[in-house]
């Protein structure tokens, strides 16, 4: 997959910070005694992203996205392909040191905040584990200063993140993400569960600060609206591959593959006119099992524009122009 090149943003080393190649991540499941098949949570993904650039990575929840980002940062160990970050093929060994610059906010801002920490402590761990600060006055300082940076008051410093919204949560979340001055974060659905009034003020935020520190995002949500908002690249996908991959506005005006419409389809539209206009692609069936996927086209089984050789052929992400990659074989 080619991409223009640029040299942007605040790594400024490489033209592509995220070099994303054939990237699989299988889990073994058991079946019976003894017997293990694979389930192919992401299979053959491909991608790539600038720096100071956000790359939105959107479908149906079990699609894989959440493992992509995870698999990244060596939550899991990958079980195929490569990923280079600023040009340094990343492996077990140096993944340590990378992972200053890599760092990943999560869905759940109720979960993932230990609640037997302050808030101090909770932002100042990450500069602990990477020795960042000289002595307790520099550190203090320095979660002061990233309370500020994400809105939080420094009175908040000594409260545990129970007391807290989950939009104050998230906050601290994102707070302890910018502590080692990261020049990528994985953003895992990272206002799907918070009220639609905060999400707002919570994507924004996200927007001001990637203006400010140049910060790169994969920004992983089920919700189009909220990945438009924020890309500037958007990538669909389902069943552990990617399906579409595109600009922003390319995407939003015109979609091809058939999964994409059908979730196009399904945004709300203000203007009841439009709405009227706008035709509802319903999908049938469910999501197969990724541990029986569908030979051919893995959305044969529930694509409105099938026919035969969809069951057979499989699609490779071809570009039709633009960077604008499909996979699919009739559109
Ligand atoms: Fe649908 Fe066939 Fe295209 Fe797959 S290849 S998306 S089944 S038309």
């Amino acid at each position: 997959m080619s991409q223009e090149s640029v040299n942007t943003g605040k790594a400024g080393r490489s033209e592509v910070l995220v070099d994303v190649r054939n990237l699989k991540q299988y889990f073994p499941v058991k079946v019976g005694f003894a017997k293990t098949i694979p389930l192919k949570a992401v299979d053959g993904v491909s991608f790539q992203i600038k720096p100071g650039e956000t790359l939105g990575l959107v479908g149906e929840s079990g699609c894989g996205k959440t493992t992509v980002g995870r698999s990244l940062l060596r939550l899991y160990e990958p079980t195929g392909g490569e990923f280079y970050f600023d040009g340094q093929l990343v492996t077990d060994k140096n993944i340590p040191q990378l992972r200053k610059r890599m760092q990943m906010v999560f869905q759940d801002p109720y979960s993932s905040l230990d609640p037997r920490m302050t808030v101090e402590d909770i932002i100042g761990e990450p500069l602990d584990v990477h020795h960042l600060c000289a002595n307790r006055k520099e550190r203090r300082d320095r979660v002061i200063e990233l309370m500020r940076t994400v809105g939080l008051n420094e009175e908040h410093a000594t409260r545990y993140a129970h007391e807290f919204s989950g939009g104050q949560r998230q906050r601290i979340g994102i707070a302890r993400a910018l502590a080692v001055n990261p020049d990528f974060i994985v953003c895992d659905e990272p206002v799907s569960a918070l009220d639609v009034s905060i999400q707002a003020q919570v994507i924004n935020m996200f927007e001001e600060l990637q203006e400010k520190l140049g910060i790169a995002y994969l920004f992983i949500a089920h919700d189009l609206l909220v990945i438009h908002h924020i890309s500037r690249r958007i990538a669909v996908m389902y069943l552990g591959k990617i399906v579409e991959i595109a600009d922003a506005d390319e995407l939003n005006s015109h979609p091809i593959h058939p999964y994409t419409l059908s979730l196009f389809s399904a945004v709300p539209i203000p203007d009841p006119e439009t709405a009227r206009k706008n035709k509802r692609i319903i999908l049938q069936g469910d999501v197969p099992s990724p541990l029986h996927m569908p030979g051919g086209c893995p959305f044969h089984t529930r694509c409105p524009y099938a026919q035969e050789r969809c069951k057979t052929e499989v699609p490779e992400l071809k570009d039709r122009g633009n960077g604008h990659f499909v996979s699919c074989l009739l559109r």
